[in-house]
């Protein structure tokens, strides 16, 4: 069969129910997989393999041949075999010729070799058309039929006739194909599945390194300090008291931390008079996971929501409400209402709810599902302005909470200040200064950079 037969045989509309031949190199676990999945979508699947005994994993319409035979059958030839392998098909370079591969390999190692697998796939054969995709599809969820979380298959390919006819396969089995252009992009394609949650590696350590340095900060403080000074054993406070105080600090801490690179971003394009330079590789890097942290700190700020409810059923806090009923009894006197402490606690709380509705809010606007539905201008809003509501409410819930503590000296334990002190430093200072960049002057100036004005341009008009 000649080149240009097989492929328009490829290209030809579908009358029937039955789709085109297929052939895929290799009988392994990939190889059965997809087979399994290309028949139940109406394909015709032949395979290539070294041996054409037909063992009982390969699916039952299938057809077994030897490479050469097979790859006469169809247009495409789906390579299901390692890399190391690929010199076996050079024999095959004049039957192969003019037909589409489709490279479905992955690495062990991130950037493993100096040229992407389908690179060198298109090397090897260069009388053929290469197309990288499916390497992100794993066997077994093609297998099972769980590809929620995968259903996307990124295809990239110098010749687009080739790319569109995998992209029909892609979709006639289910999943959606994502063009990722040229072969070039095979390298970045074939690292994806290596990738272990890359935007989510700084924000997840930054937390647990606050996190485990806020909690020993409190055991210290609360836990050793008590005991040391007040011969009082308080290390039940591990269990519930302590995680309560350090889940609204870290919620504050990350929020701030979402708003803190924008701040840098502006006073760098302020101080530089210009937007056409790069800002350093840290910030870009924190700028990309602010979305991650934001996450973070939703789930701290739930966390927070959850321990406060679950308050009144500790027994640390029946006792303490016990102790002040028996002492006003034995003491024959009604303590009157403080309306003071009666506000601040009421305000507080009602800033927590606040706070937390916007914060939820802002999680719920990151979803895909969501975000998708709003335009780049609705997403700003809820990101920026409901965000910074967000950090203006839970910065305030803090400072009523803890204000009162502040100024008084047994907040100062060995000199160390309390926590909510603590908490506080980095979303003050992000609301202090973005409170100067809206000044008018300034806003204006940050504004038209953001237009492209330059205060020194490189290039006269
Ligand atoms: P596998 O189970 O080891 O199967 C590979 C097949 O390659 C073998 O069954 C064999 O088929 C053929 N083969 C082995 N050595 C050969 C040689 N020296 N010359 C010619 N053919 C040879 O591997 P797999 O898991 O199916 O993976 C195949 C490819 O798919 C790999 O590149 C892998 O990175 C990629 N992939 C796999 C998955 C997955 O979930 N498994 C997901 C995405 C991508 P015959 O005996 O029929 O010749």
């Amino acid at each position: 069969m000649n080149k240009n037969s097989s492929n328009t045989m490829a290209l030809a509309p579908n009358t029937s129910n039955k789709r085109e031949t297929v052939c895929i190199f290799g009988t392994g676990d990939f190889g059965q997989a997809l087979g399994h999945k290309m028949i139940q979508s109406g394909y015709r699947v032949v395979y290539g393999s070294r041996s054409t005994q037909i063992s009982n994993l390969i699916p039952k319409d299938a057809e077994v041949l030897g490479h050469a035979e097979a790859a006469q059958k169809a247009a495409i030839i789906i390579i299901a075999i390692q890399r190391q392998h690929y010199n076996f098909l050079t024999p095959l370079a004049e039957v192969l010729r003019g037909k589409v591969l489709v490279d479905i390999s992955n690495n062990l190692k991130l950037n493993q070799y100096p040229e992407s697998n389908a690179e060198h796939l298109a090397q090897l054969l260069p009388g053929c058309k290469v197309v990288k995709g499916f390497n992100t599809v794993s066997a077994w969820a093609l297998q099972s039929g769980t590809l929620d979380a995968s259903r996307q298959v990124f295809v990239c390919g110098d010749d687009v006739e080739a790319k569109q006819m995998v992209m029909n396969i892609v979709r006639a089995l289910g999943l959606t194909p994502l063009d990722k252009g040229s072969l070039l992009a095979a390298q970045e394609i074939e690292n994806y599945p290596l990738q272990l949650f890359p935007m989510w590696k700084f924000p997840i350590f930054l937390s647990l390194g606050l996190t485990a340095f806020f909690f020993l900060y409190c055991v210290v403080l609360d836990i050793v300090y008590t005991y040391i000074y007040e011969k009082k054993d308080f290390s039940f406070f591990i269990a519930i008291t302590i995680p309560n105080r350090v889940c609204p600090v870290m919620a504050l801490i990350l929020l701030a931390l979402v708003y803190l690179p924008g701040i840098f971003a502006a006073i760098i394009q302020l101080y530089r008079g210009t937007k056409y330079s790069r800002f350093p590789d840290w910030l870009d890097k924190w700028m990309l996971c602010r979305k991650q942290l934001g996450l973070i700190a939703l789930a701290f700020a739930s966390l927070h929501a959850v321990f406060t409810l679950v308050t009144p059923l500790r027994a640390f806090a029946s006792w303490r409400t016990g102790k002040g009923i028996i002492s006003q009894v034995l003491n024959n006197k009604t303590e009157p209402l403080d309306h003071t402490n009666a506000w601040l606690s009421d305000s507080y709380l009602a800033l927590g709810i606040l706070g937390f509705f916007f914060f939820v809010l802002l999680g719920i606007t990151s979803l895909p599902s969501v975000s998708n539905n709003v335009n780049w201008r609705e997403f700003r809003f809820v990101q920026s302005k409901l965000g910074y509501l967000a950090l203006i409410l839970c910065t305030a819930h803090t400072l009523v909470y803890g204000g009162k503590w502040f100024l008084s000296p047994s907040a100062y334990k060995w000199y160390l200040p309390n926590i909510y002190i603590l908490s506080l430093i980095v979303p003050c200072a992000v609301l202090v200064v973005k409170f100067v960049l809206i000044f008018p002057c300034i806003d204006k100036r940050l504004t038209q950079i953001r237009q492209g004005w330059e205060r020194n341009p490189k290039y006269s008009k």
